[in-house]
């Protein structure tokens, strides 16, 4: 005979909040393991059940049961994965602000869809930097904003453009949006820099490029690459940076990009001591 599905007695999604998020509120809730629990979900459905962020028909609507909810009513909450998106482990980063929204609106803090892009690192509702919080289950949202505060205008000038950069980029490269005539190189050529700038590559055993940015003491908390060598595991160049969870280093990578791709930026814009000779070849 079939089991009933269980009843997670958790609030249903947030705005634009992923199901990841709500199967870890519940993980948190039962102090069980996110996949084992997915599991148990779906322990009696012969058919392949998706994963949780892109879950089969099936599984969607079990997951509405679970959360009290029409299984329907949850499809707005998925995200299939996509070379555009962080890897599903990766999704991590946070936008203070929201998670104060939340707070005032007396539901738990959710992790948004918005958030998980890779070339995107600022939240869309308060144009905020999105950051990683030290403990995600005590995050210090006062101090956080404090470091957003404390940004002067001409940091913002940098985000803004690092953050500009990234949004015609995944324009360009997965919705057939045309590159800036203007810009140097290409789609393609440009994702692959910014692998270049992310990693050690060749025979240094040195840090990664991006560790050479010279940002400002209050943009250092936003931007900034590795002190250390950091190695690219994947076969896959652009895997290697949908794995960086640190939006800071992927904002890194951005600006030596962007410096090296659009002609004419002001030289206040520049990212400091960056160019290797033969490395950037834009
Ligand atoms: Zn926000």
């Amino acid at each position: 005979m079939e089991q009933a599905t269980p009843r997670w007695w958790i609030s249903p999604p947030g705005p634009d909040e992923s199901l990841r998020s709500c199967l870890a509120r519940a993980a948190d809730l039962y102090k069980a393991d996110p996949g084992e629990l997915w599991v148990q979900l779906n322990a009696d459905d012969p058919l392949p059940i998706g994963t949780i962020d892109a879950p089969s028909c099936a599984a969607l609507l079990r997951l509405g049961d679970a959360l009290g909810v029409p299984g329907a009513s949850l499809r707005p909450n998925r995200l299939p994965d996509s070379p555009s998106q962080l890897a599903p482990h990766a999704r991590m980063a946070i936008c203070p602000a929201c998670w104060l929204d939340d707070d005032a609106a007396e539901r738990p803090r959710g992790y948004r869809r918005s958030w998980t892009h890779v070339l995107r690192t600022t939240c869309p509702i308060h144009h905020a930097p999105l950051i990683i919080p030290r403990d995600r289950f005590k995050p210090d949202l006062a101090a956080a904003l404090a470091a957003q505060k404390a940004l002067t205008d001409y940091d913002r000038e940098i985000l803004n453009m690092i953050e500009s950069f990234g949004t015609a980029l995944e324009a360009s490269l997965f919705r057939g949006a045309p590159w800036p005539a203007t810009w140097r190189s290409n789609p393609p050529s440009v994702r692959e820099r910014l692998c270049e700038v992310s990693f050690s590559l060749g025979a240094t055993r040195g840090p990664p490029l991006t560790a050479n940015l010279s940002p400002t003491p209050a943009l250092a908390g936003f931007v900034h690459g590795p002190r250390h060598y950091r190695e690219l595991r994947e076969a896959d160049g652009w895997e290697g940076f949908r794995q960086l969870v640190d939006p800071c280093e992927r904002r890194a990578a951005l600006w030596i990009v962007a410096w090296h791709s659009i002609p004419g930026l002001d030289a206040t814009l520049s990212p400091g001591w960056v160019d290797m000779p033969g490395l950037l070849n834009i």
